[in-house]
């Protein structure tokens, strides 16, 4: 007699990283934010037309503290590094960064002092969304690629 034979009917069995990790997937809550141009094509994501609720990841939060995804939509000025680095440290773990566009990922056009030439220079960067500006879509498929990313990590260790 198979295991599953032996198990009475309302039984579900899995582990606990494949129940984590399905719960962070689905409910990622990102810091509402945006530093430059990148910031409009993030918030048409949020829109009806896009309509990020079918990812369970609609609820922007104001505070770092409420927040799970942190999305670097845009160019990062010196002057503004390490603000972010402060609001990426007051996020709770377990926690994951988007790179959303040329500038926020090298610096794109900017290749000046005043601009910081990729944000993985002070945060860890899990996705990177290539283009000037990234289209929602691309946004999108960034998202998803983290949620992939996620249902292969382990409550344990987080896997970089
Ligand atoms: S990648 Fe393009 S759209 Fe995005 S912040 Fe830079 S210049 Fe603006």
């Amino acid at each position: 007699m198979g295991l599953e034979e032996k198990i009475p009917e309302g039984i579900l069995l899995t582990t606990v990283d494949k129940m984590t990790n399905w719960a962070r997937k689905s409910s990622l809550w990102p810091l509402g934010f945006g530093l430059a141009c990148c910031a409009i094509e993030m918030m048409s994501t949020y829109g009806p037309r896009f309509d990020l609720a079918r990812f369970g990841m609609e609820v922007m939060r104001p505070s770092p503290r409420q927040a799970d995804l942190m999305i670097v939509s845009g160019r990062v000025s010196n002057k503004m590094a390490p603000v972010l680095k402060r609001l990426y440290g007051q996020m709770p773990n377990p926690k994951w960064v988007i790179s959303m566009g040329a500038c926020a990922s090298t610096g794109g056009v900017f290749n000046n002092y005043a601009i910081l030439q990729g944000v993985d220079k002070i945060l860890p960067v899990d996705i990177y969304v290539p283009g000037c500006p990234p289209r929602p879509e691309q946004l999108i498929e960034g998202i998803v690629k983290l949620q992939e990313k996620i249902k292969s990590e382990s409550v344990r260790r987080k896997k970089k």
